[in-house]
């Protein structure tokens, strides 16, 4: 167990995860003593050799005794080398004697013989190939080991106990509350934060302290962020800002220092607004189970809290938070004297969608009859961000048509484009399968139109998306909704299986066009059931918990086998009650069937004006085109 390296570093955080400057030390002491040794054994015999000094005589006779290995001859003096008493080889010199006959017995001796004196290294030379070049040589080599150590790992390791994960530090965000369009229960909430930054005195003489911490919840895209800049712009005071999903990658203990990083320059610059995004990365739920290996996360999120009790909420440093999975944050970070202040920021409604879209909008050129509301109306449930995008594509749309102005066609497009996917250019759609989209979507917008608990359709096209989606109808609600009635839901679910009554009333056969209808309108229908106490059976008891609010609203069934059977029978028995009043709509209506799915196959798209002109006209030639979709 213990030889097994693999299974090891997975639960301890050995190996690459353990700060690099353990091995940058490391490395450089190993080089100090390779260094030295080096010097103290092995160099002496290049460089390091101190001469001794010999008589002429002692010359010779070492000469004889064939100890000599070179001799340099100079003007002065005689330099030697020679076997010395251990063996080794030894430097000398001697007084330089005219001896003629020197140079003779050299050769005899076949001792090399030069008339130069090699040049003695000077010290200074000497301490620089000694100690100083092997010395960069190493620091050399350790910046290569770093760079590639933090380019494997990601990020400049160089900053050691400094922050890693950026602090975003900004003088002045630039934005204020004008800047969030809607909003504005949370710009409410906020503008006491703003008020106590601007004059914090005010509080301190009543004795009132305000919460360290608010925490703004909700859905990606509904301008949290935004919002706690605009806090800190309306303010005029500094934003830190740090993202919690940047604590994930780094080395352990890291994000420890980070935090006690961000706090110390926070607290130098209050007052000022701290801002952490994504909170719930760092804190989630600690479970006990200690196995998960993500003490890391754990670390970083006690510091977060000691320092958030640490510090004095009266210097005027404020803490904001974002997340949009509350339910998932650590309890600890709840409590009173923390994040105790929850501000929602829901998804925006109509007025507050058509808000959006203008602030968006100041920033492009339009043209003058825009109609923003009708924008609004056709994106319930869009985010802030996707009407921003919204807006943006548009003006990409208008570029790439080559106009300088956008129009109102252009935003429509742009609605389908974030919305539905982009237009499928050059997707070539078989003429018989354009006939079934064309029936099936017409199918859809006849029901609608037939029940009197239905929104308007607004818009039927058989353009096929990049999303997959062949045609869609596209129906608009007259005002926003909150609510919604049992008749209503029971409709909708009508109009959603009414595509694939017509594909079976015109063709006698059912296509996998319907996939997503039949997946709405069984989700539909058993929440009908199991959360909003819709069906006779169960009456008003919850029988599903929403366990994500913000994302999907996923749920969790919450009841015996034995009532989940019911259940899904009464799900069935809903959905299919509804397929036979849409297939009986369309029966009913086979006429007007055949004629809207002529006009659109020919039209492509329609405008919701144009179903309901041709809905409403008294048709003469109804009964002639009865059987014709069957060719
Ligand atoms: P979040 O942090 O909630 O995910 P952001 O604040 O990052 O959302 O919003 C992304 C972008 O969407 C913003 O930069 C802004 O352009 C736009 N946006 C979102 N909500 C609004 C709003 N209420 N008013 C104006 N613009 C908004
Ligand atoms: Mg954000
Ligand atoms: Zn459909």
């Amino acid at each position: 167990m213990g030889g097994n390296d693999n299974s090891n570093g997975n639960k301890v955080p050995d190996g690459p995860k353990r700060p690099i400057f353990h091995y940058m030390i490391m490395f450089y002491v190993i080089g100090m003593i390779l260094l030295t040794l080096l010097n103290a054994i092995a160099l002496p015999f290049v460089v390091n050799r101190s001469v001794q000094e010999v008589s002429y005589n002692q010359f010779l006779t070492m000469l004889d005794e064939g100890k000599v290995k070179a001799v340099y001859r100079g003007d002065t003096e005689l330099q030697f080398t020679a076997e010395n008493e251990d063996g080794r080889e030894g430097l000398y010199k001697t007084g330089n004697f005219p001896d003629a006959d020197l140079v003779n017995r050299l050769a005899q001796a076949d001792v090399y013989f030069s008339e130069e004196i090699p040049t003695q290294v000077s010290p200074i030379a000497q301490f620089l190939v000694q100690w100083l070049l092997p010395f960069v040589f190493i620091f050399l080599l350790g910046q290569l080991f770093i760079k590639r150590m933090s380019t494997r790992i990601g990020g400049n390791a160089m900053t050691f106990g400094k922050s890693n994960a950026k602090i975003y530090a900004e003088n002045e965000t630039g934005k204020t509350f004008a800047d969030v369009a809607g909003e504005d229960e949370a710009k409410e909430a906020l503008k006491e934060i703003v008020d106590f930054l601007h004059n914090p005195e005010k509080y301190a003489e009543i004795g009132a302290t305000l919460p360290k911490g608010a925490l703004l919840v909700g859905p990606p895209g509904t301008g949290k962020t935004l919002l706690a800049k605009a806090v800190a712009g309306e303010a005029h005071v500094p934003f830190f800002s740090i993202s919690g999903s940047e604590f994930v990658e780094m080395f352990v203990g890291m994000g420890a220092a980070k935090v006690r990083d961000l706090f110390k320059q926070a607290n130098e610059k209050a007052p000022c607004i701290v801002f952490i995004d994504e909170i719930d990365t760092i804190g989630k739920k600690r479970d006990g189970s200690g196995m998960t290996g993500n003490d890391e996360r754990e670390q970083t999120l006690n510091q977060l809290l000691t320092e958030m009790d640490g510090f004095d909420g009266r210097k005027g440093v404020v803490i904001l938070a974002a997340t949009n999975r509350p339910e998932s944050l650590d309890q600890a970070l709840l409590r009173p004297g923390r994040f105790d202040r929850r501000i929602p920021v829901e998804l925006p409604d109509l007025r507050g969608r058509e808000a959006i879209l203008r602030v968006h909008g100041k920033a492009v050129k339009l043209e003058d009859k825009v109609d923003f509301n009708a924008i609004a109306r056709a994106t319930s449930g869009a985010s802030g961000a996707e009407l921003a995008n919204i807006v943006n594509e548009a003006a990409l749309r208008a570029v790439r048509m080559g106009r300088k102005i956008v129009s109102q066609q252009d935003l429509e497009e742009s609605v389908e484009v974030v919305i539905a996917g982009y237009q499928r250019k050059g997707a070539v759609i078989p003429e018989k399968e354009k006939r079934i989209v064309a029936y099936h979507e017409i199918g859809h917008a006849l029901v609608a139109a037939s029940q009197s608990h239905s929104a308007p359709v607004h818009k039927i096209t058989i353009i096929p998306r990049t999303s997959g989606a062949l045609g869609y109808t596209m129906q608009v609600e007259a005002g926003e909704k909150f609510l919604m009635s049992k008749e209503e839901a029971l409709d909708k679910i009508a109009t959603l299986t009414g595509g694939r009554a017509a594909e079976e009333f015109i063709f006698h056969s059912i296509t996998t066009g319907a996939s997503n209808d039949i997946e709405q309108a069984t989700k539909l229908a058993r929440a009908m059931i199991t959360r909003y106490g819709m069906s006779e059976q169960f009456g008003m008891v919850a029988l599903e918990t929403v366990t994500n609010q913000y994302l999907g609203g996923d749920a969790s069934l919450a009841c015996s086998p034995e009532t989940a059977r019911i259940i899904d029978e009464e799900v069935v028995r809903i959905v299919k009650e509804q397929y036979q009043k849409a297939l009986q709509i369309l029966k009913d209506n086979a006429a007007k069937l055949n004629e809207l799915s002529e006009y659109l196959l020919e039209k492509e798209t329609i405008t919701g004006e144009e179903f309901m002109e041709i809905y409403t006209r008294k048709n003469p030639t109804a009964d002639t085109k009865e059987t014709e979709g069957e060719s």
